[in-house]
């Protein structure tokens, strides 16, 4: 495709749907790949917008078809990806950004390794969920059941992160969102030769920082937090015995620590 493929994967909860519409509200000719899903609209998700919202019997129908470019069971639903989106942003000339999970990840990089991908971790447990909480709120959607059962899959989606080449950790938003724009800016300078404004060296040096082979003394605590690596091995982390201290974390804050390439 004329444009970079740019894959982003978090545990639910982790601010990744935040941060993919702040980085297109700062960076032009970004598509966002709209999945299709057999679950149902949550708070104020418009079909077509946020997902193209179908049965089971039809998505079963368009994978048949070939239709997806890949598609994976998330969470007891079915998502997918429509090839057709990589198609759309490649006329456009358009970079697409595949926000998809680990197993879908999986599948587009096998056929397409030139894919950018970037992970994106919570800072600690008690941090996700207390995010997770707060946009179920939001949605309307009160069911502590469902709230722990991503919250273990955290955990399992984290130990994943090796698979991608950047990694970002979603602490402060305006750092992690100036973070993936510096990827994203960084990487077209490499692959496109596209010139990046006059603070073009601190964006390369921000990328590079985020680089998953770069990055392993910044993960440190945040794996050991989440029991994936520990002095005694790996261990079963209870989200449910974890206390509150971090229920009032403030929203989404403001931080000018990193640069906007604007
Ligand atoms: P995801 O798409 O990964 O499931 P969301 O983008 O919906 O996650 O974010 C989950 C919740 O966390 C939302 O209420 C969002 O406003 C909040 N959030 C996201 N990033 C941050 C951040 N860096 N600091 C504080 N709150 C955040
Ligand atoms: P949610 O239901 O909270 O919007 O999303 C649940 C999970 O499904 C998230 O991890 C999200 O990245 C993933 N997801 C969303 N769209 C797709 C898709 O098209 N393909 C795959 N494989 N996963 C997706």
């Amino acid at each position: 495709m004329a444009g970079i493929l740019f894959i982003i994967s978090a545990p639910s909860g982790s601010g990744k749907s935040t941060l993919v519409s702040e980085l297109r509200k700062q960076v032009g000719a970004v598509d966002f790949a709209i999945s299709w899903t057999t679950r149902a609209p949550r708070g104020s998700e418009q079909n077509g917008r946020e997902y193209n919202f179908t049965t089971r019997e039809t998505f079963e129908r368009m994978i048949a078809d070939g239709i997806f470019l890949e598609h994976a069971e998330v969470f007891g639903r079915l998502y997918g990806t429509a090839r057709h989106s990589l198609e759309d942003a490649r006329a456009a000339g358009h970079d697409l950004i595949l926000d998809i999970d680990v197993q879908g990840a999986e599948q587009v990089r096998v056929k397409m390794p030139e894919a950018v991908s970037v992970f994106v971790m919570p800072p600690n447990p008690r941090v996700l969920r207390t995010r997770l909480r707060n946009r179920f709120r939001a949605e309307g959607m009160d069911n502590e059941e469902e709230l722990y059962r991503r919250l273990r899959e955290a955990s399992k989606e984290i130990e994943k992160y090796r698979e991608y080449g950047y990694i970002l950790v979603n602490d402060i938003l305006d750092r992690a969102v100036a973070q993936l724009e510096a990827i994203v800016l960084a990487e077209r300078f490499y692959r496109n030769g596209e010139a990046i404004a006059y603070r073009s060296r601190r964006v390369l040096e921000v990328a590079a920082a985020c680089l998953q082979t770069n990055s392993q003394e910044r993960l440190k605590p945040v794996l050991e937090a989440f029991g994936i690596v520990s002095a005694s091995g790996q261990q079963e982390l209870r989200f449910d015995e974890l206390s509150d201290e971090d229920q009032n974390e403030e929203s989404p804050g403001s931080n000018e620590e990193e640069p906007h390439d604007d």
